[in-house]
C-alpha cells in the first residue's frame, strides 16, 4: 500500500511552492482569485487555509480550481520543496495539483 508523505502545511514551504508561477495555472481566474487572498493572509496573522492557496498540492491535495490547464509543463522539480522531501521518488511524479498528494 502506498504511503502519503508528510510535508508540513506551513509558510516557509507555502513561500517556496512555484505553483502560482506554474503554467498550468496561469490563465485561472479561480488560481488568481485565491493568489490575491493568499498575499493578503500571508502578510497578516491570519493561518491560511489549504482551500485558500493554489499550491502545495504534493502536501495537501488535487486543485480546487477547475480552470486549470493540465496540459502544460509543470514546475514542482524546480522547488526547494520537491528537492528537500525527494518528490523525485515520490507518487505522482507530477502534476500534483491533478493527481494529488505525494506517495512513497
Ligand atoms: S513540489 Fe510542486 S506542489 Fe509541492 S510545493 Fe513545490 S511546486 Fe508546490
Ligand atoms: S503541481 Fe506541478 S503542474 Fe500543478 S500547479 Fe503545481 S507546479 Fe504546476
Amino acid at each position: 500500500m502506498s504511503e502519503e508523505l508528510n510535508i508540513p502545511y506551513k509558510k516557509e514551504n507555502i513561500i517556496r511552492c512555484l505553483c502560482p508561477t506554474c503554467p498550468v495555472q496561469e490563465n485561472s481566474v479561480c488560481v488568481r482569485e485565491k493568489i490575491m487572498k493568499t498575499q493578503e493572509k500571508l502578510h497578516g496573522d491570519e493561518d491560511l487555509k489549504p482551500e485558500d492557496y493554489p499550491g502545495m498540492y504534493c502536501a495537501n491535495g488535487k486543485a480546487e480550481c477547475e480552470d486549470i490547464d493540465t496540459g502544460k509543463d509543470c514546475v514542482c522539480p524546480d522547488c526547494g520543496v520537491y528537492k528537500e522531501f525527494e518528490l523525485e521518488n515520490a507518487k505522482p511524479d507530477f502534476l500534483y495539483c491533478k493527481d494529488g498528494k505525494a506517495k512513497k
